[in-house]
């Protein structure tokens, strides 16, 4: 059991990893092929995060991601499902979730974040792209690439926004 947490958590911040992510990935899409229960992903990348590095020391970088992780965790449902993606990027997994109510949730984890208490390294922020699993995707990392593709535009409009892909499901 031990051994399992290790390999699947994140040793920072404790959310789920990769590795955890990408099984989840998976295993939800398994199901959405199976069921048809439709679900959401979002990529959530730190603004500027090489900023706070480089002004206030890499241990501040790693407090930021504290804080943003633990803020995010805690704006979502035990149901869904949050991991720290790479470095600065977090994967978020809403189950059983239309692109609608998945805009909303993204909003709330970005004012989450904004309204964080400044820690004394300036204000944070995140960007966000989200799509949801469409009904013919090839696989589990279709909709991951276009909540990327969403992520890249939040980036190039300025920051500290939610971007969606378009729905067809
Ligand atoms: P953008 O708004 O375009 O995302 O800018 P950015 O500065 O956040 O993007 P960039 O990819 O240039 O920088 C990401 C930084 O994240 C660089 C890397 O040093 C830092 N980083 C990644 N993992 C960790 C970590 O575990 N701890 C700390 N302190 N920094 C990390
Ligand atoms: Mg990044
Ligand atoms: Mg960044």
């Amino acid at each position: 059991k031990k051994l399992e947490k290790l390999a699947s958590s994140d040793a920072l911040t404790g959310l789920a990893n990769r590795l955890a992510a990408n099984d989840r990935l998976y295993a939800e899409f398994a199901r959405f092929k199976r069921s048809g229960s439709c679900y959401a992903v979002m990529i959530i990348d730190i603004d500027h995060f090489k900023d706070v590095n480089d002004n206030y020391g890499h241990a501040a970088g790693d407090q930021v991601l504290l804080q943003v992780a633990g803020a995010l965790a805690g704006a979502v449902r035990d149901s869904d499902f949050v991991a720290r993606f790479g470095g600065e990027e977090f994967l978020v997994l809403l189950p059983d979730t239309l692109l609608a109510r998945a805009w909303q949730v993204a909003e709330k984890l970005r004012l989450s974040v904004e309204s964080l208490p400044d820690a004394g390294f300036g204000r944070v922020t995140i960007s966000i792209g989200v799509a949801a699993v469409n009904a013919d995707d090839a696989d589990e990392d279709v909709a991951v690439r276009s909540a990327d593709g969403m992520l890249y535009l939040a980036k190039a409009s300025g920051r500290n926004c939610v971007k969606l892909a378009d729905a067809s499901v």
